[in-house]
């Protein structure tokens, strides 16, 4: 079996970002630019090079899985950022999802809390490596990133029973947050903080790993 050669990888992932854009999982045009631009092959283990073009989860270690490249599609449309926003992510993975927000908000605005001391570190390198100015910090989502608050945008990649007050109160009035909420059945929400409240919208079920707490 030969080797793919990043040209082949290029190509795979535009015929990936062509068939999510015809099934409609992609809407804005900054969304797709970003698909079409991070080398989600960079992300998975070597072994999983050639499937990092599937539209499928894949494990990633320590039990963990990256996201569906439609899952990401989805939620970066609903997150809806713009050049220039500043925004928190809650489960860093190994930073693909990081990476595609970052191609639209531009160089050292993406903040990112990772559980896992490990995952946090290799993530880390390896948005560095690939030219991502991305923060990473090992910590409990479950108390945002306080130092770097307002943000314009906030979401989380792992699901907790109920999104944590804590992380919405991070997000400026009028901006969202995007997260998987629930256990076994879990939902996608929009939160948007509002003069008088939070004004709450679902879009369907979802899986993602719990999101840990202690
Ligand atoms: N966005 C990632 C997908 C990450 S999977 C990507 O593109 O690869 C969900 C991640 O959430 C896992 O890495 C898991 O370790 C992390 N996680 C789980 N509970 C957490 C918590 N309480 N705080 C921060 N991260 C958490």
């Amino acid at each position: 079996m030969g080797r793919d050669t990043e040209s082949d990888l290029d190509a795979a992932r535009q015929r990936l970002v062509d068939r999510l854009v015809e099934r409609g999982y992609v809407e804005r045009d900054s969304t797709e630019r970003a698909l079409r631009a991070v080398p989600r092959h960079e992300f998975v283990p070597d072994g999983s090079r050639r499937r990092a073009y599937e539209d499928t989860p894949l494990p990633i270690g320590t039990g963990q899985t990256i996201s569906a490249p439609h899952m990401v599609a989805i939620m970066t449309d609903l997150l809806a950022p713009d050049a220039g926003d500043r925004l928190l992510e809650i489960g860093t993975g190994c930073g693909y999802h990081a990476a595609v927000v970052s191609e639209i908000v531009g160089p050292g605005n993406v903040y990112s809390v990772e559980y896992h001391a490990d995952l946090a570190r290799e993530s880390r390198e390896r948005l560095a490596r690939l030219g991502y100015d991305v923060h990473v910090r090992r910590g409990d989502g479950h108390e945002g990133w306080p130092e770097h608050a307002p943000y314009d945008g906030a979401y989380l990649t792992c699901a907790p029973q109920t999104v944590p007050e804590t992380v919405v109160e991070q997000v400026r009035t009028g901006g969202r947050v995007v997260a998987p909420e629930g256990e076994r059945v879990q939902t996608l929400v929009v939160l948007r903080p509002t003069g008088s409240g939070i004004e709450r919208e679902t879009h369907g079920r979802v899986r993602f790993v719990p999101m840990r707490s202690g």
